[in-house]
């Protein structure tokens, strides 16, 4: 292949662009992980960990990639045929209930049509109808990567509490932690699961479990088989800012440096706003363009990335390869039964204005190229969305 100059644009929902100031941090020698210089990295970024899911209760990382996460929070809780809901908000729902299948669980899954969230008034039904307790826990998915919905997790927990039922709620919130509004512990969420490559804006290959103290109570009584993902030996390490095993070391050199940025540089507040703002310009442009966004309910429409809908009898990967070859973009790619009707856009991660015209750009002109009948109207309505943004706050600061 021909080397392509400047760079690639990486707007894939996850992994996502990495700072270059992340991967410096990186760039640095292995540090012994028994030493006393890796117990303060160990707290530092176990700490900042809290922070960003909210939580005064535990954190572990492990050095795998979000689905070991997903694997920990089933394993450490639950016990071979306990029954969990789980809710078909689309294809990464669907992959973590073929794992609760795998690990012996018997999840019930609650269907949906792949472009509206989990709906708090069927979860709280089926649970007032499970009068004798067999339903272990519910798993959520807060922002479904293949469909760009996101789940109101707060109203879930309502849901829950409505139905006075005790299960264990789970949520997974791989491509929304660092991006979207997320709060652990004031939506009472048992155990929250992340990975490293998505809003933390570092490389693949770091996740998390945040576990309330009813989560590792539960742990205590949980028989499914587990050893590498055991939470005891993690938190007992932990408090220490050790690993029981060796870990990802200099991920967690890129996690302080990315920590710093979000929490005590931009301020969460801050970033929740700037993802929000660019997901809205983004769905401007999308109806601007006369297509459609995936997501149906407004109050469900993803701040970290925008599936878009094809009209029929136009293939949505024939766009996005034409967009790579051309304008050196990578877009995401529909998923399961999305795949051909649907190209995702994440704007995720470390990420601003003009990345996001560029990105719109490349859209309107891949768009154009593959002969989708569009209005030449997004980037323009995009822009105008971005500078009212901007206009507003100049107007706070006057
Ligand atoms: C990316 C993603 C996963 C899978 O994470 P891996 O790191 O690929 O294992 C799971 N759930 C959601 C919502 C995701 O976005």
């Amino acid at each position: 292949m021909p080397r392509n100059a400047g760079r690639h644009f990486l707007q894939i929902p996850g992994p996502t662009n990495v700072p270059d100031r992340v991967l410096r941090a990186i760039d640095f020698p292995t540090m012994d992980h028994r030493g006393p210089e890796f117990a303060e990295l160990g707290k530092t970024v176990l700490e900042g960990m809290k922070r960003v899911f909210r939580t005064r209760g535990h954190v572990v990382i492990y050095p795998a990639s979000g689905t070991g996460a997903w694997e920990a929070a089933l394993v450490n809780t639950l016990s071979p045929g306990d029954a969990v809901l789980m809710y078909e908000t689309g294809h990464f729902a669907s992959l973590w209930h073929k794992m609760a299948t795998k690990l012996g669980l018997k999840p019930e899954y609650l269907a949906s049509d792949w472009r509206t969230g989990a709906d708090p008034q069927a979860i709280e039904r089926r649970l007032r109808e499970d009068r004798e307790h067999r339903i272990k826990a519910v798993c959520i998915v807060h922002n479904e990567t293949s469909t760009g919905v996101t789940s109101r997790i707060g109203e879930v927990r309502k849901a829950i509490d409505a139905a006075k039922h005790p299960a264990l709620f789970m949520v997974d919130t791989i491509s929304s932690l660092a991006s979207i509004d997320y709060r652990h512990d004031e939506w009472g969420v048992d155990v929250t699961v992340g990975g490293s490559q998505k809003g933390l804006m570092l490389p693949p290959g770091l996740s998390f479990n945040a576990i309330s103290e009813k989560a590792l109570a539960a742990s205590k009584s949980a028989a499914l088989p587990r050893s590498y993902w055991g939470w005891d030996e993690m938190i007992a390490n932990g408090r220490n800012g050790y690993f029981p095993y060796t870990p990802a070391t200099n991920l967690l050199y890129g996690l302080r440096e990315a920590l710093s940025m979000l929490l005590d540089e931009e301020g969460l507040e801050n970033v929740f706003a700037r993802h929000q703002r660019h997901a809205e310009a983004t769905r401007r442009a999308v109806r601007a363009w006369g297509l459609e966004v995936l997501a149906t309910n407004p109050a469900e429409c993803s701040g970290s990335l925008t599936a878009v809908l094809l009209p029929a009898g136009h293939d949505a990967d024939r766009v996005r390869n034409l967009i790579l070859e051309h304008f050196d973009m990578s877009l995401g790619t529909g998923l399961g039964k999305l795949a051909g009707k649907v190209f995702r856009i994440g704007h995720l991660g470390d990420f601003n204005d003009l990345q996001l015209m560029g990105t719109l750009a490349g859209v309107e002109m891949g768009l154009e190229l593959a002969s989708v009948p569009i209005r030449r109207e997004g980037v323009q309505a995009a822009m105008a969305h971005l500078v009212s943004c901007r206009t507003a706050r100049e107007r706070a600061a006057a």
